[in-house]
């Protein structure tokens, strides 16, 4: 078993934490004591990560939306091309403010339209 220095990146205080790794695996989240910022604070949704990590039902790779409600496995490059695709469409036919996009918390803050990140749509 051995500790690590990790950190929560589930928002923006970016908790220090100590995971505790057994065969490759998580097995605990404790708050870091000695982090210089979050001082041995953690809530419960840092420390709880593992559960999260370990969950069955956890999305781990991309879905399509059959047209009867179920969903099937897809690669990144069908995900990525399939969203291309429909904002592409959506602004060639509603015009560029039809779309907006947003970044937020895990740990990048709120990026709005002062944002270096908003000019991406006008590639
Ligand atoms: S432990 Fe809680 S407060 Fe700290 S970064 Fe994670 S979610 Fe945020």
């Amino acid at each position: 078993m051995t500790e690590k220095r990790v950190w929560c990146g589930v928002c923006e205080a970016s908790c220090g934490l100590i995971a505790t790794v057994e065969d490759g695996r998580l097995v605990a989240l404790a708050p870091d004591p000695d982090h210089p910022q979050s001082l041995g604070f953690a809530c419960p949704k840092g420390t709880s990560f593992g559960d999260v990590l370990s969950d069955p039902d956890r999305l781990r790779h991309p879905v399509k939306r059959n047209p009867d409600g179920s969903f099937a496995r897809v690669s990144w490059d069908e995900a990525l091309d399939d969203i291309g695709a429909r904002l592409r469409a959506v602004i060639k036919g509603h015009g560029r403010e039809s779309s907006a996009s947003g970044w937020a918390t895990p740990t990048r803050g709120t990026s709005g339209p002062s944002s270096p990140c908003s000019g991406w749509r006008r590639r």
